[in-house]
């Protein structure tokens, strides 16, 4: 080989190493490119898998709140429906199962504890035959008793709750997911409200335990106001039935007494009769003694025969008025009515008084309404009215006082005051004044003669005119009488 040859072969190895060390360079750095592009292609492929897994997140959360709205609509118009039912037997008949279905429940029962009976009965089931809910609960009665009391909801979902009655519940109930809640109103019956569904698909969560716990609290809250109702509506059942047997308990005394007072009417009317017979006669001879028509007689004798002769006078006019009374009481005796101007009977009635007043130099005054109407009244029993009253206020009121006759009309009822500045009534004996033979113990009446029986008639006379009468008095400074008369 020339020498030349060689220096061509080195030169041409020399190429070769200097193009693969320049090619393998080239690699190197293509090699880089593709482990730059590779990193980038993961990088890319982990963001897809978050967007991915952010989206499943997303539609579970749209599910959840969907299935939470959807509850609620349940919740609201179960709860509605249970506000407003009044009687107990009714709460549970308002619950229906589509309610259930719409919070994602096919199974549910509510049961209350029978503290008499010592067992559980059911009040709603639904997806489980009642029997044999009644015969599971109260073979094993401690363990929901205790559920109940503890008075917090139970659910399958709880990890901190007791996993052996978790898996009992479930597995008697055939169910996969479970909600029991306690219902407990402050009186009465106490209970469990049970949901459940065998559903693997629905997954019960925090959501759901609540709204069931609110339903049972409702439900509860529903009892409470229906026991309420019942006890106030029985209350007043009682009441009305007392009422009823007080009223008929009254009118029978109402007829008793009105039979007692006719006899007392009866009783007095007739014995007064039987009094004004021989009281004539004593009058009768009275005066023919006093008239010495049958010789002269001692002036003792005589003295005596005068006092006879008053005495019976005032006996008659006992009996007379005492016949009124009976007679106006019992109705025989009829007013006369007639058209009759009030301020005439009231002068004329005020004239006859002014002597008496006279005497005891008391000031009598009249103060009468321009306007005052007509009246249409009894004349001669109206004017005994206010004879009787002025009379009375005379006898009453001492030396120098003041008598004041007042007539106003108002609203088409004629007022009557009689006032005077007397010696007043008591407060204690105001309520029995109007009643008959009642007076006051007094100086006056121990002095004066009287029967009582004044008041009494002018009462039955006043009312026979379809008015009222009353008195105003203040013991020492004075009395005024009062009386209302219809005006035609
Ligand atoms: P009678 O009127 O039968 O002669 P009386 O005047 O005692 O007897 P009432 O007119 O019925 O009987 O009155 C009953 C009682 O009422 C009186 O005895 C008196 O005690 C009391 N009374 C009546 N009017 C007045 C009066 N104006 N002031 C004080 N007390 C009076
Ligand atoms: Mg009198």
């Amino acid at each position: 080989m020339s020498a030349l040859t060689i220096t061509g072969l080195a030169a041409a190895i020399a190429f070769l190493v200097i193009f693969l060390i320049l090619k393998i360079d080239k690699i190197k750095k293509m090699q880089a490119v593709v482990d730059k592009l590779k990193k980038s292609l993961e990088e890319m492929d982990e963001q897809a898998k978050l967007i991915v897994r952010t989206d499943i997140e997303l539609n579970r959360t749209q599910e959840e709140l969907d299935k939470k709205i959807t509850g609620l609509y349940a919740l609201q118009r179960l709860s509605r429906t249970i506000a407003t039912t009044l009687e107990e037997s009714q709460i549970f008949k308002t619950i229906d199962s589509s309610s259930f279905d719409d919070l994602g429940f096919e199974k549910a029962f509510a049961i209350l504890w029978d503290e008499k009976e010592n067992r559980f009965s059911v009040r709603l089931n639904i997806g489980i035959p009642g029997n044999e809910i009644e015969e599971h609960i109260n073979s094993d009665k401690n363990t929901y008793l205790e559920l109940m009391r503890s008075g917090k909801t139970f659910c399958s979902i709880a990890t901190a709750q007791n996993p052996l009655l978790k898996e009992k519940i479930a597995r008697f109930f055939k169910v996969n997911s479970f909600v029991i809640s306690p219902i407990l109103p402050k009186e009465g019956e106490k209970g469990l409200f049970f949901v459940g569904t065998e559903n693997t698909d629905v997954a019960i969560n925090e959501g759901d335990e609540e709204l069931i716990t609110i339903l049972s609290n409702q439900i509860g809250q529903a009892l409470e106001n229906a026991r309420l109702f019942e006890k106030t509506w029985h209350a007043q059942q009682e009441l009305e039935k007392k009422v009823e047997e007080r009223t008929r308990e009254l009118t029978l005394a109402l007829e008793e007494v009105k039979k007692i007072n006719k006899r007392k009417t009866d009783f007095i009317s007739s014995v007064s009769h039987e009094l004004r017979t021989p009281l004539t006669s004593i009058k009768g001879y009275a005066a023919i003694l006093i008239e010495e028509k049958l010789g002269h007689l001692p002036a003792a004798a005589k003295e005596r025969m005068e006092k006879i002769n008053r005495h019976s006078d005032e006996l008659v006019h006992m009996v007379n008025d005492l016949l009124d009374i009976a007679r106006i009481e019992s109705g025989r005796q009829t007013m006369k009515m007639e058209e009759v101007r009030l301020k005439d009977i009231i002068y004329n009635a005020a004239d006859i008084i002014s002597i008496q007043c006279k005497n005891k130099d008391i000031e009598l005054l009249t103060d009468i309404g321009e306007d005052i109407p007509s009246v249409s009244a009894d004349r001669v029993q109206l004017e005994r009215v206010f004879i009787n009253l002025l009379g009375n206020a005379v006898k009453f009121t001492p030396e120098k006082g003041k008598i004041t006759i007042k007539a106003r009309s108002e609203n088409g009822i004629i007022r009557v005051d009689i006032a005077d500045t007397g010696i007043g009534i008591p407060v204690d004996s105001v309520s029995m004044l109007f009643e008959e033979f009642y007076r006051v113990d007094n100086d006056i009446n121990q002095q004066v003669k009287g029967t009582g029986l004044g008041l009494s008639l002018v009462k039955h006379i006043v009312e026979a005119h379809q008015g009222k009468i009353w008195v105003e008095s203040k013991p020492g400074k004075g009395s005024t009488f009062s009386f209302t008369i219809p005006a035609i």
